[in-house]
């Protein structure tokens, strides 16, 4: 196990080194004075720290930061790297987290191979769903299409349909944090005048001229 790993001349990776029928490797990025460091299985990143985070711990403290990052990979290796349970294969094994709950509900750990395995899965499954419901959509808009109103010569006109909308002026949106929705008037290049409701998002700064609905 000792001398796993050695730094390449350039200091910003190391020689691949071949564990379990796997291969490892560890490569670092300077980042705010820190280190980002990543360990990769067979070209894949599994781990990923900086060093400026606990798991570089003070108990290390009088090792070079190179010994540091070798030692701290070299450990999670020999920890982490066994027979995942749901494949049966060697891999390096990590707990199972919130989003691939659903997929994996039934084993706390897994390797990298079954969770990506699980987020494809999930993102099908999400766009499967997804598609259902837009087809449900455009067929109740094909059963019932929807009416532009507007076309009005008088801006009055779009903003009395608009007084009678019953929402408020500007809400904020329930899920997008960022975006409102505003009632407003689209004037068309004819020059002829439409009730709408806008979503707008607030992060982006863009001049609005606002236009006072009595001019
Ligand atoms: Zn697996």
């Amino acid at each position: 196990m000792k001398n796993f790993f050695e730094w390449s001349k350039d200091g910003e990776s190391t020689n691949i080194f071949r564990y379990k029928g796997n291969d490892y490797q560890i490569v670092r990025k300077s980042f705010d004075n820190n280190f980002r460091v990543d360990i990769f299985e067979n070209g894949v990143s599994v781990i990923c720290d900086n060093t400026g985070n606990k798991s570089f711990a003070p108990r290390m403290k009088d090792i070079p930061l190179d010994e540091k990052i070798l030692n701290w990979a070299r450990n999670i290796i020999k920890r982490r790297v066994r027979k995942c349970p749901k494949c049966g294969g060697i891999g390096l094994v990590k707990k199972v987290g919130k989003y691939a709950r659903e997929e994996l509900g039934d084993y706390s750990e897994v390797c990298e191979k079954c969770r990506i395995d699980s987020y494809r899965k999930k993102a099908e499954k999400e766009r499967v769903e997804r598609d259902k419901c837009h087809e449900q959509e455009r067929k109740i808009y094909e059963a019932k299409p929807p009416i532009i109103i507007g076309g009005f010569a008088e801006k009055i006109a779009a903003y009395k349909i608009l007084k009678e909308l019953d929402i408020p002026e500007v809400e904020k949106d329930g899920e997008l944090e960022e975006f409102v929705w505003a009632k407003g008037i689209l004037k068309a290049n004819d020059g002829s005048y439409y009730p709408v409701v806008f979503l707008i998002d607030t992060s982006v700064k863009i001049n609005v001229k606002i236009l006072n609905i009595s001019n």
